[in-house]
């Protein structure tokens, strides 16, 4: 974790969907690589925005890891969704069922917050398409795979560094 202390903040901008995250906890400078777009350059406030600070540490460490080496590449990595609470993914979910039409249709592209990864803070949504074809071809070198078929944009770790990543599913409803 202390090798990102000598990456310059400035390298890589984290977007956030999620409002309302705002809060006071301590700030983790290890972490300062993954912020939101709208903090000012150099502050470490990553860790004050839950859907980053209450991801797995591992996935966590991960994504940085791979947005650096990304970034010697020429992409920038953002976060788009990281941990969503049970009432946010059920918000989506149902969402989902407005539009779609029907959960079973809705499952196909949300899942409920009893299955999705977003809510044990085991998933990641990354753009823009750039970031996420770059992390389809070299994502698992950090350990982190695309798990559905239809979703370019969201990662888990799914294999160890180096690894090969498991089959996709083909959307989210097969993984129930
Ligand atoms: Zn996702």
């Amino acid at each position: 974790m202390s090798k990102i202390l000598a990456v310059p903040v400035s390298l890589l901008v984290v977007a956030l969907v999620a409002v309302a995250c705002a809060s006071s906890h301590p700030v983790a400078r290890a972490h300062a690589v993954l912020r939101p777009a709208t903090a000012l350059p150099g502050d470490p406030s990553a860790m004050s925005r839950p859907t980053i600070r209450k991801l797995d540490a591992d996935l966590r460490d991960a994504v940085e890891a791979a947005a650096r080496a990304a970034r010697k590449d020429g992409v920038t990595v953002i976060l788009n969704s990281g941990w969503r609470s049970a009432a946010h993914q059920e918000r989506l979910f149902r969402e989902a069922v407005s539009r779609y039409g029907s959960e079973a249709e809705a499952l196909r592209y949300v899942a409920t917050p009893d299955t999705s990864a977003h809510v044990t803070g085991d998933a990641v949504d990354i753009g823009p398409e750039q970031a996420d074809e770059w992390l389809r071809e070299h994502g698992a070198d950090f350990g982190l795979c695309q798990v559905f078929a239809n979703e370019i944009w969201h990662f888990e770790l799914a294999t160890t560094p180096g690894g090969t990543c498991p089959p996709m599913y083909p959307d989210s409803s097969y993984r129930g």
